[in-house]
């Protein structure tokens, strides 16, 4: 009989700072997007020696909570967008965001260690997660464990296809006095093709013409776009709706 009194009060270590401000349009699996992110620890955590040791790894594991899903609960079985967003999978069948206990777990690359204002912060890129996301444990990636090339990955097994994306005249000055403006941030045009090639939309739309226009929100803008012929059309940025970026 297994004993079922497990307790636990797990908290956050630290939170994730990422240019993805909203769910919709951030990549559904690491290292998909080549984009700059944070790792801000916090409270006790938020000590050097936490880290001493960390940076001899080229990659790291983040295990993180869902946080803007945890009140909706859970189902057995989810409709994963690979599958057309019709066929249902168990929820351990999949790497689901609506999930019992709310983890996720990626693997994502770490450039540096940074102690700035007393805040002790891991420099990472290629994060699938939106911006605030409360990690509950860092661990190094160990290659020897952690990559098993001849694994079988299910429906999973390749990543995404991606879609050309295209930008109007207008989209691309607004870019670069958005880049010139913003020297901190690194290719932004890079970014906003990586996530649009992904093509976010809900999987039943792909096969069909869709008329409609989207807004993904990265950093401070709403980057406008559509998708004609199977391909982006990126139309215009917006300064975003939602609250405002700050870079750490
Ligand atoms: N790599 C992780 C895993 O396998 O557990 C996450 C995979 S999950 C499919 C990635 C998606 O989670 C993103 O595309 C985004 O829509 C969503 N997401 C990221 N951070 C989130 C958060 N803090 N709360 C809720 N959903 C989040």
């Amino acid at each position: 009989m297994i004993s079922t009194d497990f307790q636990s009060n797990i908290t956050a270590v630290a939170y994730c700072r990422t240019p993805y401000k909203q769910k919709f349009g951030i990549p559904r699996q690491p290292g998909l997007v080549d984009v700059k992110g944070w790792v801000e620890l916090v409270g006790d955590f938020n000590h050097i020696d936490c880290v001493r040791g960390i940076e001899q790894y080229s990659h790291i594991w983040l295990v993180f909570c869902f946080h803007e899903n945890l009140s909706q609960g859970w189902k057995t079985t989810v409709k994963p967008p690979r599958l057309g967003g019709n066929d249902k999978l168990g929820v351990f069948a999949t790497r689901a965001t609506f999930r019992p206990n709310g983890i996720g777990q990626s693997v994502v690359k770490l450039h540096r260690v940074v102690q700035k204002s007393a805040k002790v912060m891991l420099e990472i890129s290629g994060m699938d997660l939106l911006d605030n996301t409360p990690v509950i444990d860092i661990k190094p990636y160990i290659p020897f464990s952690d990559s098993l090339p001849n694994a079988v990955g299910g429906m999973a097994q390749q990543a995404p296809e991606l879609i050309k994306v295209n930008y109007s005249a207008l989209s691309i000055q607004q870019i670069n006095a958005y880049q010139t403006a913003h020297p901190e941030i690194d290719d932004f045009q890079k970014l906003i093709t990586g996530v649009l090639a992904q093509d976010p939309r809900p999987a039943y739309k792909k096969a069909k013409a869709d008329p409609k226009i989207y807004q993904v929100a990265l950093y401070d803008q709403d980057i406008l776009w559509q998708v004609t012929s199977h391909q982006v059309q990126v139309l215009e940025l917006k300064p975003s709706s939602i609250e405002k970026f700050e870079m750490s």
